[in-house]
């Protein structure tokens, strides 16, 4: 694996050779999906996200990431923002997945 700032919670072998692995990033902070600013006020944990990744040998491999959310302060109502972007490449992180990023909806892919 190849996948920076990422901690593994547990590793789950489950049916058919798959092995589920349970991950969280180890960074901090991220940044408020409506202005911009950087955030870090800790809001608990988003939905779990699932991430299909390269098979090992004959096992398959799925990703379950718990993303940190945060609390923007500055802006009105509060909103969170999950903390999900870190496994792509900053030239990937385009309008579309910002849209899907705000939204907090759909599969992502590693
Ligand atoms: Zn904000």
């Amino acid at each position: 694996m190849n996948l920076p700032d990422i901690a593994i919670d547990r590793v789950v072998l489950g049916e058919h050779k798959t092995l589920k692995i349970y991950i969280h990033s180890t960074l901090e902070g991220t940044h408020c999906h409506r202005c911009g600013q950087p955030i870090d006020h800790a809001y608990g944990h988003g939905q779990e996200i699932k991430l299909r990744h390269l098979p090992l040998g004959e096992y398959k491999i799925v990703l379950f990431l718990r993303p940190k959310r945060y609390q923007c302060r500055s802006c009105e109502g509060h909103p969170t923002t999950s903390q999900t972007l870190f496994l792509y490449p900053a030239s990937l992180y385009d309008e579309r997945l910002r849209a899907a990023h705000a939204a907090g909806t759909g599969e992502q892919h590693a």
